[in-house]
């Protein structure tokens, strides 16, 4: 799950610098006690200020937490990770096909498999926390105009983030009324309004069922064909062909939201 993941590995480090949150805490009560006590001495101004700390503070990526993964955009308190998604619940058959794929693909990078799958609406965004009320009213009633969509499972495809440090294998998915792409133009016309980037311009929509480090597209392409075969038959043995969309997902930071279709 590639956006959502990143969701995750952003919010484990809120977490840790909710920690140090505290501490800042702890240390701007001592800073200004200090400042106090200082000022009865009337020490310069120029040399308290000296000891101001930063409104926004940064958080420092280390991949090695979280899969070698590095975040897209910098950690900033009040910033809060966003995703517009659609959950793919039936994914046991999918499960037990991944566990046998190492064997067809053959490349030396490690595979990991996603264990819950999604389809993604936006890309990962960054919301203000005073946009987030806004937005998740606007995508409530964005919603409750939009019917129910039927998606459609196609062929295998491989994928590469922007930043081509990591590579995606995808099931391809369309739906035939084309709903899908309406409501994703209509998302984005939403989130113009808060000037954040909307959806690929060639937006290729796809459930993620692995990823690996680095730009590999090149080497899973070469696996496609006997990965698509291999796809077909499961596809057909679990009745796997396409899946009903009543719900669409929206996660910001760690609140999750889900909104009925009409
Ligand atoms: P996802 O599983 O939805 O997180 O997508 C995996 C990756 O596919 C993301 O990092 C996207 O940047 C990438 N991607 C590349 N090209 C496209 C495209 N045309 N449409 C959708 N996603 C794309």
């Amino acid at each position: 799950m590639a956006g959502l993941d990143m969701i995750r590995s952003y919010l484990s480090e809120s977490e840790d610098s909710d920690t140090q949150d505290d501490s800042k805490i702890n240390r701007d009560k001592i800073s200004s006690s200090a400042k106090n006590l200082l000022q009865r001495f009337s020490v310069p101004e120029s040399i308290l200020s000296l000891k101001g700390t930063k409104h926004h503070e940064d958080v420092h990526d280390d991949p090695s937490q979280h899969d070698g993964r590095t975040r897209t955009f910098k950690h900033e308190r009040g910033n809060w990770a966003t995703l517009v998604y659609i959950n793919y619940p039936d994914y046991s058959p999918i499960c037990s096909w991944l566990r046998e794929l190492p064997q067809q693909i053959g490349i030396k990078e490690v595979l990991n498999f996603f264990t819950e799958f999604h389809l993604s609406l936006t890309r990962c965004l960054v919301l203000k926390f005073h946009w987030i009320e806004s937005f998740v009213d606007s995508l409530q009633k964005l919603c409750q105009s939009t019917g129910e969509i039927l998606v459609e499972f196609r062929d295998l495809k491989v994928y590469c983030n922007e930043e081509r440090t990591r590579t995606f294998l995808g099931l391809r998915c369309e739906d035939r009324n084309k709903i899908l792409k309406q409501f994703v133009i209509n998302i984005d016309k939403i989130l113009a309004e808060y000037q954040l980037p909307s959806f690929y311009e060639d937006a290729s929509f796809h459930v993620s069922i692995l990823w690996c480090l680095g730009d590999v597209k090149e080497k899973l392409n070469a696996s496609l064909p006997a990965l698509n075969e291999s796809w077909n038959s499961i596809c057909a043995e679990h009745f796997l062909h396409s899946f009903e969309v009543s719900k669409i997902n929206c996660k910001i930071g760690n609140k999750m939201y889900t909104f009925p279709l009409k």
